[in-house]
């Protein structure tokens, strides 16, 4: 920049408040008793729809009228999202003063203070996250250095001992009580879990690696650690306040105690029938102890329903009424009128299909916007068929959640080279790139790999390893790339995809020898590189790829904005917090939904139905459950079964439902009946007698 240039600076976009002061009128009077609450402890703890997360939006607002300073306000939320459009929502009702209120998720907002504070407390700020493949990776060579992954023996996969690892920092049960109720098989590995997870912490240590558990820990050890760091990191804020509390687990609850300390300013609200994220550690122990652990708790139930049709409710209501533990309460609404949901057969998954797209094209012809309508499902998989029909019929959608892009090979290969730069002692990457390179096996990875660790990692170690012949070539073309990428400023605006351009130079022909599909692959490349061009440097590239995996398309900044008319496919997961007036729920099979692989516990049985019950109270007036008769199963044999509905969807529930068959193209409708469980199963009846399973 030329030094007589004058900075033109950026307008400050004022946004006026709707109303002056009050938002009374815009909330019924519990939630505005919620929204005015003084100071202290806050529970809200109510149903679907009732209103919670604008309660919530209109207390952020409330404070800052109250003159509260809005950068002394955190609001934690489930996604980055979600707390963008709570902040907007707060924006509209106070004007820009909301702007600085700080809003994200508890792993982005741990990341931002651990960046700050974390070389007080001995954690290099330049740390580098791994997610949950990466961190998968290293224990991965943790296990192999210790020689547990001999063939001979069972030894659990990284898998198994990634997720072990992590219930065990996110929830505190000991490690062998984990074994015991979950892998009863390893018990015998105690002693061996002991030491892989002692290496695995070895070498993030080593390697000024962070990953997603350590976030959460590290900011609840430095807020419990009493010195005057942790004084200062809960003296940031002076409120602060949770959605979504059921899906928080144990050390969420302690980051809580320990930022609210001084002031007990905290509320929470959340809806113990919609707590799905067990198996990431959340506990609605959380939202039900909230009140024996802060004493003077103001609880605040809601029950007027504002979001969906009576018919609708009255199929939620009876279909959570038959969870085995609940706490929150029948839920009404004052609206009228609305047509029962439709309880929808199909001959098959084209039927289905056939189905969605028709009754989706007869909503958008009477008058509702694709953006209106969405089609859930539990696993993202499942809309496979459905995605090609609508590609075909020029339908335009997104996909929310069960996203692969980061997780792609390619795209992986790429960011290692990005992150090796950034962290030179990133092994798990190294090893991934050096296997790229052609003439570079295992042994001679590992060979380079040790030889650098020698060096203490230093930026030319990889220079300096004297390759194995059939690696020469490799060795100097990898090397001169890292030479010229480091020769480039790292600071600017396109740095981030000028470097993955460069990268791609020698990447994109690895590509097109090692995989099937190069053209889609080249084309996430692309993607991946305009993504990069919003990022000011390659550390914060890699840190908000590792830390907010884009959820949609959307979010990955191409493809349709969100102000276009497009239609959502999202999982049951994702759509959490939602609302769309029209909602499709498909594949409502047993053994898709609930997927057959939760169905090992009663406990796991209990989540997916509060899943199923997340998903069917995401709609406003229309509500379709559709599920196929005939399923082509190859998980099971590549042969066609004849699948039962649900089992969540039981007598009651149907009754509450109309009852609709697709027309098969002969004429011949399918009994509504078929699939449906028989009251009494007299087989299983015998089964159950001899102890059969
Ligand atoms: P979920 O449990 O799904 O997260 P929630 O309890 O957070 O739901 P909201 O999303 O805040 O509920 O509200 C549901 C819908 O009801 C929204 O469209 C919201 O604008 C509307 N709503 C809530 N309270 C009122 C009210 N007092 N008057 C009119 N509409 C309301
Ligand atoms: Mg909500």
């Amino acid at each position: 920049m030329p030094d007589d240039a004058r900075v033109y600076p950026e307008r400050p976009r004022e946004v006026e408040p709707r109303h002056a002061n009050t938002l009374a009128g815009e909330l019924n009077e519990a939630q505005s008793r919620a929204a005015t609450h003084p100071d202290g402890p806050l529970l809200i703890i109510a149903g679907a729809g009732t209103g919670k997360t604008r309660t919530l939006v209109s207390r952020v607002a409330h404070l800052i009228e109250r003159g509260v300073r809005p950068e002394r306000i955190l609001v934690l939320t489930f996604t980055r999202r979600a707390a963008q459009e709570m902040l907007a929502r707060a924006e509209r009702l106070v004007g820009s003063a909301s702007r600085g209120v700080h809003g994200g998720t508890f792993h982005a907002t741990a990341h931002r203070l651990l960046r700050r504070f974390g070389a007080e407390a001995g954690l290099p700020s330049d740390f580098t996250i791994m997610d949950q493949g990466d961190a998968e990776d290293l224990m991965q060579l943790s296990r192999a250095s210790l020689g547990l992954g001999d063939k001979k023996k069972r030894f659990p996969k990284k898998e198994t001992l990634h997720h072990v690892y992590s219930r065990h920092v996110n929830t505190e049960i000991p490690v062998p009580a984990i074994l015991s109720e979950e892998y009863p098989q390893f018990r015998e590995y105690e002693e061996g879990f002991a030491k892989v997870f002692a290496d695995y912490t070895a070498r993030k240590i080593d390697r000024n690696l962070v990953d997603y558990d350590d976030l959460l820990l590290f900011w609840a050890l430095l807020v419990e650690s009493n010195g005057p760091l942790a004084e200062r990191i809960s003296g940031m804020y002076d409120h602060i306040l949770v959605d979504e509390y059921q899906d928080t687990n144990h050390l969420q609850a302690r980051i809580l105690r320990g930022m609210c300390r001084a002031h007990r300013n905290l509320t929470v609200v959340g809806d113990d029938a919609q707590s799905i994220y067990s198996f990431r550690g959340a506990t609605i122990r959380n939202i039900l102890d909230f009140p024996a652990q802060y004493e003077g708790t103001v609880i605040v139930p809601l029950e007027e329903n504002y979001r969906s049709t009576q018919p609708i409710l009255d199929v939620t209501n009876t279909l959570i009424s038959r969870a085995e533990e609940r706490y929150t309460k029948n839920l009404f609404t004052k609206r009228t009128g609305g047509e029962k949901p439709w309880l929808v057969t199909a001959h098959d998954e084209s039927f289905q299909t056939r189905f969605v797209v028709d009754r989706i094209l007869e909503l958008h012809e009477e008058g509702t916007p694709l953006r209106e309508i969405a089609v859930l499902f539990r696993a993202g998989y499942m809309s496979a068929d459905l995605e090609i029909e609508l590609t075909a019929r020029n339908i335009p959608f997104e996909k929310w959640g069960g996203l692969k892009f980061l997780e792609a090979a390619h795209v992986k290969d790429v960011l290692a080279f990005l992150r090796v730069l950034e962290n030179p002692r990133d092994e798990v990457s190294w090893y991934r790139l050096l296997l790229l390179m052609p003439g570079i096996g295992d042994i001679t990875a590992r060979g380079a790999i040790d030889a650098m660790s020698l060096l203490m990692w230093s930026a030319d170690a990889f220079a300096s390893y004297e390759p194995p012949p059939r690696a020469r070539a490799a060795h100097t073309a990898l090397v001169q790339l890292l030479d010229a990428l480091r020769s480039h400023p790292t600071e600017g605006d396109g740095i981030v995809s000028h470097e993955i351009a460069r990268v791609r130079r020698l990447y994109d022909d690895i590509l097109r020898e090692r995989y099937d599909r190069v053209e889609p692959r080249l084309a996430d490349l692309d993607q991946l590189q305009t993504i990069a061009g919003g990022y000011p440097n390659r550390a914060a590239f890699l840190s908000a790829l590792a830390l907010e995996p884009p959820q949609a398309t959307q979010d990955l900044g191409f493809g349709s904005g969100s102000e276009d008319d497009v239609l959502v496919l999202s999982t049951a997961h994702s759509s959490k917090g939602r609302e769309w007036d029209a909602v499709f729920v498909i594949w409502a099979v047993d053994g898709w939904f609930p997927m057959s692989r939760a169905l090992g516990s009663a406990e796991q049985i209990e989540e997916e139905r509060r899943l199923l019950y997340v998903a069917l109270t995401r709609a406003r007036n229309h509500l379709f459950v559709t599920y196929p008769l005939n399923v082509y199963d190859t998980r099971r044999g590549a042969d066609y079964s004849i699948d039962q509905l649900s089992r969540f969807l039981d007598r009651g529930v149907r009754e509450k439902m109309q009852r609709v068959v697709v027309e098969k193209n002969d004429g011949a409708p399918v009994s509504p009946d078929a699939g449906t469980r028989p009251e009494i199963d007299l087989r299983a009846l015998l089964r159950g007698r001899f102890g059969a399973a």
